[in-house]
């Protein structure tokens, strides 16, 4: 599986399937009576050293439909295509929506499992519907957005693993010079717009994959900080009371950043908390599991890392997060065939 992903470890698989057309895609799934595990641009995963104990079928279906709707234009893409180039062929055709969420490695169809964002821009706001094989009930169908439980990093997909299989996602953007107003402060100060302001398409997602790649965000085979699965922790979301406790324990470092959910909670930020917590870019085995150079959020492998090694630097990381705040982080991929904590 060290193949397969980004982070570039993992054991190997009991047999492997690659499907390059949805027929393929729903006979590997349908014909697998055991264990099962998707597996497309392998950016968000990560997997024991003993490997997988069942078949991994890799998403290498292709294809992408446009038509107007509405005044919008709509995209319906297969879940094997990549994410990258999609972005840049909306932003080239002057196509509004995803602009900010240049530089993600991946695949279509793995946006909706995370609902990916960054930058202030998640897909959600986008995804028209989502067509999936249902594997409890056997049924392939068109899942409404409002029936995917979007929500922060996460959707139904990604709260009941393995339930569904995402075949093609159906954008809707809107044809715009500008982007959607910018609420991203970085992105807006590095644009030099003020933050509610948009910015043209092109000029958004130049900015983005330059504060990117100055994080090792943006895939390089040759840039050691690159060979993570991203951010490998989400931004803890607390309780309102839970948060005024972390301010009273952070005192000493100033106010921590607290930004207000619809639901009354607050999400703050992780690398605020570790690097305050004492672990600094470049903590770790230099020759194996390190936190990146230029991002405390993305933990990497530097050639002889394990993924058990992995895990041993997470829950330090973790385990002095919550010693020192009381906050519980939690990991943002995928683990298969390990335990969290
Ligand atoms: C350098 C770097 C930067 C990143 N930056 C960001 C970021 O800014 N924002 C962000 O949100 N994420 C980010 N990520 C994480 C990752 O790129 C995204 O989560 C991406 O969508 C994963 O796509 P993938 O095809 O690689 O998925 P994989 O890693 O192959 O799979 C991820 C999960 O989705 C499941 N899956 C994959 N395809 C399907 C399918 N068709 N149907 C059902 N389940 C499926 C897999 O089984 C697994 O559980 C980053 C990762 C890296 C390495």
């Amino acid at each position: 599986m060290s193949e397969l992903t980004t982070l570039r470890l993992g054991g190997p698989a009991r047999s492997l399937v690659e499907a390059r057309s949805e027929f393929e895609l729903l006979a590997a799934v349908r014909g697998e009576p055991g264990p099962l595990l998707l597996v497309a641009g392998g950016s968000n995963l990560v997997v024991a050293d003993a490997g997988f104990p069942g078949t991994v079928v890799r998403v290498l279906t292709a294809g992408v439909e446009e038509r107007e709707r509405d005044g919008c234009v709509e995209l319906t893409v297969q879940a094997g295509e990549e994410w990258e180039p999609f972005v840049a062929r909306c932003v080239a055709e002057g196509l509004a929506g995803v602009e900010s969420l240049s530089g993600i490695p991946g695949s279509i169809g793995a946006t909706p499992i995370q609902n990916v964002g960054a930058y202030g821009q998640e897909v959600a706001e986008t995804i028209v519907s989502v067509r999936v094989l249902d594997r409890e009930r056997d049924v392939v169908e068109e899942l409404p957005a409002g029936d995917c439980g979007f929500a922060y990093r996460s959707s139904a997909f990604k709260r009941t693993p393995g339930r569904w299989v995402v075949l093609a996602v159906t954008f809707a953007l809107e044809r715009r010079e500008l982007s959607a107003p910018l609420t991203y402060a970085e992105l807006a100060r590095t644009l030099a717009v003020a933050p509610g302001e948009g910015a043209p398409l092109a000029d958004v997602r130049e900015a983005v994959l330059a504060l990117r790649r100055g994080k090792g965000m943006v895939l390089d085979p040759v840039d050691l900080d690159t060979v993570s699965a991203g951010s490998f922790f989400t931004n803890p979301i607390v309780e309102e009371g839970a948060f005024a406790a972390l301010e009273e324990r952070a005192a000493e470092h100033g106010r921590p950043p607290g930004f207000p959910e619809p639901d009354g909670r607050v999400k703050t930020s992780a690398a605020w908390l570790i690097e305050r917590a004492g672990f600094q870019r470049g903590h770790g085995n230099p020759s194996g599991i390190a936190i990146s150079s230029k991002h405390t959020l993305a933990l990497t492998n530097r050639g002889q890392g394990t993924t058990a090694e992995l895990l041993a630097l997470a829950r330090e990381i973790a385990g002095g997060v919550r010693d020192r705040f009381g906050v519980d982080l939690v990991p943002e991929p995928t683990l298969v065939g390990v335990d969290w904590p």
